[in-house]
């Protein structure tokens, strides 16, 4: 097949991962005879740097047209100061908006030669193999009114909203039901329904997709007994939704379960349309420029590219296996303890992946 993927690399150790990523995925296009057309844009610090705004009109026109987007991280010190009228993460936020992706897919693994770098007891670990899907565009973080005011005594007062709508509930929870239909076969849905009312809503809806997928366990799940439970039997999920904030903090807390950062990918997607493809980690500036970098999350990020947004199973499956191959072999970068550097474990996927 022919695709065209857009690199975005941004900043840091976004340009050494993402040009690793793009190594495999040229590996995979070589091995299954796949035209992959590569083109690259500024996104973040370095495009401030260059035209003063951290996302071009052209960089997103050509991201939309694209078949996918690739993307390696933004941000570092330079572009710090949260007073400054132009940030590198508006272009994060400029691309998620003009791509219309909905949903966050954060999967965790566990990978049993990392297991003692979890902070979590070894027994706690084994079979754990979970997918975060987080709504991105509703909830608190978008919800209108916003903002502060006085009280007549002269206090301040804060208001955020929690606003869903059942369309928005519902695309994200068929998603899910979606996901799991080629996985375990289980959604937990994690709300706050004994508190909010927008949780009520989400349940509601919930309960009727589910009966689009009777296949599919459904269960409800409050979001503190959620964060309890992923800690205590992580295990026992396999695809997880929620809404906007309830996933940005459990996604992190469930991020912690892999050991490392530098390992885990992540994807946005909409209805149609490219889908965003990022490691989780930052730009890394501490370890920027010394080839260090573990490459793997955004690796990952590039076999779940070729799985949602090329439909192409086979070929993420086997760039997946080769990936475990080199962490089962010790091929790694520092921080999973090893001695490998990023073009190293380059080399040692690509190796696996075509022999
Ligand atoms: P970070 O993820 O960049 O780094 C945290 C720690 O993990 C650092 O010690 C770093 O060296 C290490 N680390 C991260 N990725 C690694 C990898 N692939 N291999 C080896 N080690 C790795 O988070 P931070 O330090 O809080 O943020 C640094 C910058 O990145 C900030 O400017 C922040 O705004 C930005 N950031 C960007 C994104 C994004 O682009 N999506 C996400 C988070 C942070």
């Amino acid at each position: 097949m022919k695709a065209n993927i857009v690199l975005l690399p941004g900043d840091g150790i976004g340009p050494e991962v993402v040009a690793s990523a793009r190594r495999t995925l040229e590996a995979i296009a070589q091995l299954f005879h796949h035209q992959f057309v590569f083109s690259e844009y500024l996104i973040g610090g370095c495009s401030i740097d260059t035209y003063g705004i951290a996302l071009t009109d052209e960089a997103l026109e050509a991201c939309r047209a694209a078949d996918a987007v690739l993307l390696g991280a933004v941000g570092g010190p330079k572009w710090d100061d949260p007073t400054a009228p132009v940030r590198p993460e508006q272009g994060l936020l400029a691309l998620r908006k003009g791509l219309g992706v909905f949903a966050n897919l954060r999967p965790v693994k566990v990978y049993p030669s990392l297991i003692s770098a979890s902070p979590l007891k070894p027994e706690k670990l084994q079979g754990v193999d979970l997918i975060v899907v987080r709504e991105l565009t509703g909830g608190l973080y978008f919800g209108q009114p916003k903002g502060r005011s006085r009280t007549t005594d002269g206090r301040e007062r804060a208001v955020d909203t929690l606003e869903y709508h059942e369309d928005e509930i519902e695309r994200i929870v068929r998603m899910a039901f979606q996901l799991a239909q080629s996985r375990h076969q289980k959604v937990t849905s994690v709300d706050k329904a004994n508190v909010l009312e927008s949780s009520r809503l989400w349940r509601q809806v919930a309960n009727r997709v589910a009966q689009e997928f009777p296949q599919v366990r459904l269960e409800h799940m409050l979001v503190d007994t959620a964060a309890m439970r992923l800690v205590s039997n992580p295990a026992g999920f396999d695809v997880i939704v929620t809404e906007n904030m309830f996933g940005d903090i459990l996604t992190d807390e469930a991020a912690v379960l892999s050991g490392s950062m530098g390992v885990l990918p992540s994807a946005s997607l909409g209805t149609d349309g490219p889908g965003l493809y990022e490691p989780i980690h930052g730009s890394a500036p501490d370890i920027a420029g010394k080839g260090i970098a573990n490459p793997i999350g955004t690796i990952l990020s590039a076999a779940f590219l070729l799985r949602y947004s090329l439909k192409l199973e086979e070929e993420a499956r086997q760039l997946e296996v080769a990936v475990e191959k080199a962490i089962d072999m010790g091929q790694t970068t520092v921080d999973l303890g090893g001695t490998y550097t990023t073009s190293q474990v380059t080399d040692a996927i690509i190796h696996h992946l075509l022999h």
